[in-house]
């Protein structure tokens, strides 16, 4: 079997662990509702899920959590908390940096948001280091719909076997199979870096 052309990385549990209690801890003591449910409005729902898809701009987005939560703290606050949810995992930050340093392009594929990017290239070194970045409220598109899928190979200049994925979540790895793109479900890392670095002969 031919060597891979390129590593493709899920970001959230993959490449960064992420809590949105984190940002409901802050933001829900200023709107009118507890973090609990203001963490609910936020996380993972239809909301969320257009922000993410582009299909509502920042100013937007924010506006509409203030009105369902009543949130009247401070925008520069909203925007600086929001995306504020994320911590690393070394061993998986090892691996991008040990196919980076091998010459091997790797790539963000990811279901996010504005505020989240902004806050990750600020906080977080590592994540400058990747050959492109596909994000889904840029190309409208959310994982395990088609469209971003096209747009990762497009970015890549691959496809099919030529591509190693690695997601934590089922539907999107079904997704990239389908494709035939090489798609690892991860879960620990201690099983996935050994199945990556197989596949790119570096285990020899
Ligand atoms: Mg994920």
């Amino acid at each position: 079997m031919n060597v891979p052309k390129a590593v493709i990385f899920d970001l959230g549990k993959v490449l960064l662990e992420f809590d949105y209690h984190r940002a409901a801890s802050t933001l829900g003591p200023l709107s009118a509702v507890p973090a609990p449910e203001f963490k609910r409005i936020i996380d993972q729902t239809p909301l969320l899920h257009r922000y993410e898809t582009g299909l509502m701009t920042t100013t937007e987005f924010v506006s509409e959590v203030r009105q369902i939560t009543g949130y009247h703290g401070a925008d520069s606050l909203f925007h600086d908390t929001f995306g504020d949810i994320f911590w690393e995992i070394p061993e998986m930050i090892a691996l991008q940096q040990r196919l980076m340093a091998q010459g091997i392009p790797t790539f963000i594929f990811s279901n996010t948001n504005e505020l989240a990017v902004r806050k990750i290239q600020s906080k977080f070194p590592f994540f400058g280091g990747f050959s492109g970045y596909i994000y889904s409220y840029e190309v409208r598109s959310m994982k395990p719909s088609q469209g971003i899928y096209e747009a990762m190979e497009s970015m890549a200049g691959a496809k099919g076997a030529d591509l190693v994925y690695i997601d934590d979540r089922l539907e999107n790895i079904e997704a990239g199979a389908a494709r035939g793109w090489q798609a690892l479900l991860h879960a620990d890392p201690a099983v996935t870096i050994p199945k990556v670095t197989h596949l790119f002969g570096l285990d020899r």
